[in-house]
């Protein structure tokens, strides 16, 4: 699938499963969100650009590569978003966080704005949308929307699952945001929920149900 990228990694997948096994507990999935969400960034990031910079060892001076290019903005939707942001500013501990609230109507399963904040700079950044579930892609199309309307440019999504259909309503409405996935999953359920998924990612996540 263009402009996506499953990532296979062993502890990744490992992880993965851990997370859609229903005997996880609560503090356990909370704990596994936070690590996935460091290896997710880790990919979500390998392509950055690089600057040499001048400085000195305690042997002698040289030239050393450091991060150039847009700074970070971390957006999580939330409130599922939420878990996988601590794990990605362990990584990138300067990037801003852009807070977008947006529910499912569980009717319609439009996404309904109630919260949005962000840097005022979006044009300049590298802004990165954090959701565990990319289910019917139209939260994610809400969110990226938002996010182009306050001038950001630049735009990745980083999620756990992710599905065919949710990948293809984000790319009609925004082709240019390449999506970085842990598993790619076929199904939706008559709810939008992902089959065999893993649940709904705010409870298992804050034990609300
Ligand atoms: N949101 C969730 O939390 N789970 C799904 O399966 C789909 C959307």
């Amino acid at each position: 699938m263009d402009n996506v990228t499953t990532v296979d990694h062993p502890l990744v997948q490992h992880k993965l499963t851990l997370m859609r096994d229903k005997s996880t507990s609560t503090k356990g999935f909370r704990q596994l969100m936070h690590e996935i969400a460091t290896l997710l960034c880790y990919e979500v990031t390998r392509d950055l650009s690089l600057d040499l910079a001048e400085i000195e060892t305690p042997m002698m001076p040289m030239r050393s590569r450091t991060l150039s290019g847009k700074k970070l903005v971390f957006a999580p939707i939330l409130r599922a978003g939420l878990g996988l942001i601590e794990g990605m500013l362990d990584l990138v501990p300067s990037a801003r966080v852009a807070h977008i609230g947006l529910y499912r109507d569980p009717e319609s399963l439009v996404a309904v704005e109630y919260y949005f904040k962000s840097p005022t700079d979006l044009t300049e950044r590298l802004v990165i949308v954090v959701d565990p579930m990319l289910a019917t892609g139209n939260t994610a199309v809400a969110a990226v929307d938002r996010l182009k309307e306050h001038g950001a440019s630049e735009l990745r999504f980083v999620s756990l699952l992710a599905t065919p259909v949710g990948i293809a309503n984000l790319h009609s409405h925004h082709p240019d945001v390449r999506v970085w996935t842990a598993a790619m999953d076929e199904q939706l359920n008559d709810h939008g929920y992902i089959l065999p998924g893993l649940g709904d990612a705010g409870d298992r996540l804050y034990g609300t149900r």
